[in-house]
């Protein structure tokens, strides 16, 4: 399935903006300057009409939604439709470019930057007023009438026809503004989108039929249905959305959760062995290096006999905090086992480790314990091992727990490698 495509919601700054801000002063002038030119001709309509098709504008914009894979489904077509049949051209023009310039500055209240709401507005405006002057003038031009009373071969033909140069004209122009936004126009093309769009057109010519037939009632019903089902619709993909992201985020907490040790956070041996795998997978394909370090808490028995147990979950949180704080990124630190912790270093050969781990060796010995108890110390023994062609992770670990056995030999608190 297609993703969502984000390109018409990125912001833009600089000289991007200024393009944008250019080619849609353009839009937005040439839109005023037709519908000045054609206002002396335009058919007398009653104000109370006009403010009922400005409102039932609006409302087909706000009842656009985000599909979760279709982008941003558009109701608009509906209202414009509507208006274009039944009032013709210049009226639907300027009707829908209006309903967009009020509707555009609600960014604002979305948090998007002035500058950046200021394009929209031009954009959304002059985009939408040419799109219905181009599209009521063909409609015109190929004999459609209006208000359309009738339905027939030759009307739906001529009102499918509008659709799609009026959706071709908002293709091209939105394609051009993400070219000039420096995004891939391409992107913008969605066969799903422009086919619900043409749909919802559908439904504007519907609405014209139901009214232009002078038949009140009927008209409020079929409005009324329509509306309900155009907020259904966007209640259920909000929902939908709604869910998506939350199990998306449930998953990835859970995901996170399983390849953690509860006590100290670190990964845990589930984890470690597949990323030791996946490390092992790699440095056999590229020429790299690999260590590992075992380390193991000294005598930790007897810190739980003298202190408490707690003192001694306190410890291996202790340690674990000052062995990742010391550790670089791309390192791997985890609890291997009960006193028992491994660290991964990619892209580091014994001697680098055996440093890195003499370091961590001393950094534990004097650490100030006494915090958490006092009179309590602690050491570790730590035993290093590098990654050889032909080893598999039970080879690696087998080796760093023979250096590691051998450190604990030599009377503790040692490297071994
Ligand atoms: P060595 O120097 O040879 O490693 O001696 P040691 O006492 O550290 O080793 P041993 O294996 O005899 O004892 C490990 C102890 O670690 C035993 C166990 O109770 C304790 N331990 C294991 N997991 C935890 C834990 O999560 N919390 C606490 N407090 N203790 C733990
Ligand atoms: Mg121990
Ligand atoms: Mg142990």
């Amino acid at each position: 399935m297609k993703k969502i495509n984000d390109e018409h919601q990125r912001h833009v700054y600089g000289s991007e903006w200024f393009r944008v801000f250019v080619y849609a002063s353009l839009m937005f002038g040439a839109a005023l300057t037709i519908l000045w030119l054609q206002a002396p001709q335009a058919p007398i309509v009653p104000p109370a009409v006009l403010a009922g098709f400005v409102l039932y504008s609006l409302f087909t914009i706000t009842a656009g939604y985000r599909h979760p894979y279709f982008g941003h489904v558009a109701m608009d077509r509906a209202g414009q439709i509507f208006c274009l049949l039944s009032l013709g051209p210049f009226h639907a023009a300027w009707i829908s470019g209006l309903s967009y310039f009020l509707f555009s500055w609600g960014r604002l209240r979305r948090g998007v930057p002035l500058r950046n709401t200021i394009n929209a507005v031009l954009v959304n405006t002059g985009m939408m007023s040419l799109m219905l002057l181009l599209g009521g003038y063909w409609y015109q031009w190929l004999g459609g009438e209006w208000p359309l009373t009738h339905i027939d071969v030759h009307s739906l033909v001529l009102v499918v026809s509008t659709l799609l140069v009026m959706q071709s004209f908002n293709d091209l122009t939105m394609a051009f503004l993400v070219y000039l936004r420096g995004g891939n126009p391409w992107k913008t093309f969605a066969w799903e989108t422009s086919f619900i769009e043409m749909g919802t057109g559908m439904v504007g010519m519907t609405l014209a039929l139901v009214l232009n037939r002078q038949d009140f009632p009927l008209f409020l019903l079929v409005l009324i249905v329509i509306s309900i089902g155009m907020l259904v619709l966007k209640q259920y993909a909000s929902i939908r959305l709604h869910l998506e992201a939350l199990v998306r985020e449930r998953t990835e907490a859970l995901e996170d959760q399983a390849q953690r040790d509860p006590l100290t956070g670190l990964s845990n041996r589930r984890h470690t062995d597949s990323f030791l795998r996946h490390q092992i997978e790699h440095a056999k394909k590229t020429p790299t290096e690999l260590s590992v370090v075992i380390l193991d808490i000294d005598h930790f028995k007897k810190i739980n006999d003298r202190y408490l147990h707690a003192t001694g979950d306190k410890v291996l949180q202790h340690l674990a905090r000052l062995l990742s704080d010391h550790c670089r990124q791309g390192d791997l630190t985890s609890r291997y086992g009960g006193e028992e912790f491994l660290i991964c270093f990619p892209m580091m050969n014994l001697e680098s480790s055996r440093l890195a781990a003499e370091k961590l060796r001393l950094l534990t010995e004097q650490e100030n314990w006494e915090a958490i108890a006092s009179g309590l110390r602690v050491t570790i023994s730590l035993g290093v091992a590098q990654w050889q062609p032909g080893m598999s992770v039970e080879d690696l670990i087998h080796e760093a727990d023979q250096k590691l056995y051998e450190a604990k030999a030599a009377g503790r608190n040692k490297v071994c490698y």
